[in-house]
C-alpha cells in the first residue's frame, strides 16, 4: 500500500470515510490510491491540468490495480467536475490564491454542488484560503500544522453546513481567541496565523512566525535602502506586519496570557 508523506496523511485524515474524493491537482494520483486502497473511500477522481502528472496519476492509478475505482482526469480545477460527483474535495500543494480562484471557478459554475467537504492544503496564501471560505459560508471546522523535511504546511477542514456564517462569525470574534490587538486586527490576525492554530499555541507555528519575522526584517533593511517614494509607505505597512505578528507571537509564547 502507498505510504503518502505526513503532508498528505494529514489531509487524507481529515476525509470523512465513504465519501467519494476528488483530488484537484492529483500529480501522482497518491492521495486517491492511499483512499482507495486503504478502503477508506469506495472511488475517487483525480483532477490534474498538466499532461506530464496526469500521466503520471493514470500510470500510478494503473499500477495499483485501480483503473475501475480512480478516474484520472485531464482539466482545469473543479471543471472535470459534474454536479454532486463527488462528497470531499481536496486540493493540496498549491497557492492560496491558485486553490481560491479554482474554488471560484468551480462555485460559479456549480461543481460544488453537493460537495459537503474541502481538505486544503495551501502551500502559502493561506488567509486568502480562509476569507474564501468564509465569504462562500464554508464553516472552517479545523486546522493542523506540520513540520516534514524542514517545510512547514497548514491544511485546513471546513464543510458546508447550514450554521457557516455563525460558527465564522464566533471563530473569527475575540470570543473565541483574544489578542492583544485591536478588534480588527485581531480578526485579520486569525486569517493569518489560522483562528484554529493559534489557541493551540504548537511550536512549529511558533517556527513558522519566527521565519516570516525574518523575511518581513530582509524586506524593511531592503526599503530602508531604496530611494524610491514608494518604497516610504510599503516600509510602513511591513514594519507593522511584523509588529503585529511579533506582539501576537510574544502574547501567545510567554506566560503573559
Ligand atoms: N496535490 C499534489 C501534492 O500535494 O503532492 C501535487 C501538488 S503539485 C505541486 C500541484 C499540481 O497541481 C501540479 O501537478 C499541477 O499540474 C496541478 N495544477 C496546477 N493548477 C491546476 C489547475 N488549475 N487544475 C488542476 N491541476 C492543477
Amino acid at each position: 500500500m502507498i505510504q503518502l508523506s505526513k503532508r498528505l496523511q494529514t489531509v487524507a485524515n481529515y476525509i470523512t470515510e465513504g465519501n467519494k474524493v476528488a483530488d484537484i491537482g492529483s500529480d501522482h494520483a497518491l492521495l486517491p490510491v492511499y483512499l482507495v486502497q486503504s478502503a477508506k473511500c469506495p472511488s475517487a477522481i483525480a483532477g490534474e491540468l498538466n499532461e506530464g502528472p496526469w500521466q503520471a496519476a493514470r500510470k500510478q492509478i494503473a499500477n495499483a490495480g485501480l483503473t475501475a475505482k480512480i478516474d484520472a482526469r485531464r482539466g482545469n480545477g473543479l471543471a472535470i467536475l459534474e454536479q454532486n460527483e463527488v462528497d470531499t474535495v481536496t486540493i493540496c500543494g498549491m497557492g492560496g490564491v491558485l486553490m481560491s480562484d479554482i474554488l471560484e471557478a468551480g462555485l460559479l459554475a456549480g461543481q460544488l454542488e453537493g460537495v459537503k467537504e474541502l481538505v486544503l492544503q495551501p502551500n502559502v496564501g493561506e488567509d486568502t484560503v480562509r476569507s474564501w471560505l468564509v465569504r462562500h459560508e464554508w464553516a472552517l471546522i479545523d486546522e493542523k500544522i506540520i513540520e516534514e523535511d524542514g517545510k512547514i504546511y497548514e491544511v485546513l477542514y471546513a464543510i458546508k453546513s447550514v450554521d457557516a456564517q455563525q460558527h465564522n462569525k464566533q471563530l473569527f470574534s475575540s470570543t473565541h481567541m483574544t489578542l492583544p490587538l485591536s478588534d480588527t486586527m485581531n480578526k485579520a490576525m486569525m486569517f493569518k496565523m489560522g483562528p484554529h492554530l493559534l489557541p493551540k499555541r504548537d511550536k512549529v507555528l511558533l517556527k513558522k512566525w519566527k521565519s516570516e519575522l525574518q523575511k518581513l526584517d530582509y524586506i524593511i533593511n531592503s526599503l530602508q535602502l531604496s530611494t524610491l517614494d514608494s518604497a516610504k509607505a510599503k516600509l510602513e505597512a511591513t514594519e507593522k506586519e511584523k509588529n503585529h505578528i511579533s506582539e501576537v507571537l510574544e502574547w501567545l509564547f510567554t506566560d503573559k496570557q
